[in-house]
């Protein structure tokens, strides 16, 4: 049979849940930091280490099978993809930030306003949904000191604890989106037989949990 391709994130914040995941699955695997692929040795599959942000594409082209990553991230790539399993880890939601001090008290209060973000495709269906039209600049990191450069008015970016935007002056105003990370896989691969046994022993790993 056809060896598997999973994709996962190399580091950061997925990578080891992720990794524990895949081993409490009963896979055998090393997990070299420095190696970019890592075969399994019990299972037809081999184990991608990528950035995150590159995750989706991978999976909708079909050079990975199967990936795990943020609802977030997947949404932002707006790639074409099957969602398998929700798995419980890297829950975060993607808010609205404002300063401390400051005059926006209601969603039309950002009509006109400059909200600094590294995901404007989903900030800007949202705002859209919302009908307001605001000044979406996108950047690529530490989106939280921003308003403080005087560069925004307000940010969007994800928050797990809120401990970032408190140091920062900031404080959470609207939520857009709540994501975790999620099992995909190439539309179409759904029912390979390869895949289902991985689901049922990711989501018998998930249910010992519960
Ligand atoms: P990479 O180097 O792979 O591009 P990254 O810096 O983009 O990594 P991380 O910060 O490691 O990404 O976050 C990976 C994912 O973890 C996020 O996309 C999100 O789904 C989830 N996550 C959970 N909590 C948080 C949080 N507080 N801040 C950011 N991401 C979070
Ligand atoms: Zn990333």
């Amino acid at each position: 049979m056809k060896t598997l391709k999973i994709a996962i994130q190399k580091s950061g914040r997925l990578n080891e849940k992720s990794v524990e995941l895949l081993k409490n699955c009963g896979l055998n695997f090393e997990n070299y930091k420095s190696s970019l692929i890592s075969p399994v040795s019990n299972f037809p599959l081999e184990i991608l280490f990528l950035r995150d942000d590159d995750i989706p594409e991978y999976v909708q082209d079909g050079i990975a099978d199967l990936g795990i990553v943020g609802e977030n991230v997947i949404e932002e790539t707006e790639v074409d993809v099957a969602y398998l399993q929700r798995l419980g880890f890297g829950k975060c939601s993607l808010k609205i930030a404002v300063p401390n001090n400051n005059d926006i008290a209601t969603l039309a209060d950002l009509n006109g306003k400059a909200i600094a973000t590294t995901y404007p495709v989903i900030l800007g269906k949202f705002l859209k949904k919302e009908g307001i039209t605001s000044d979406i600049r996108t950047i690529s990191g530490s989106v939280e000191i921003s308003p403080g450069l005087g560069l925004s008015d307000a940010i969007c970016d994800l928050v797990s604890t809120g401990g970032t935007l408190k140091s920062n002056g900031l404080k959470p105003f609207a939520d857009v989106m709540s994501s975790e990370a999620i099992l995909i896989s190439s539309k179409g691969s759904e029912n390979n037989d390869l895949i289902q046994e991985l689901i049922q022993r990711i989501q018998s790993v998930l249910r010992a949990k519960e």
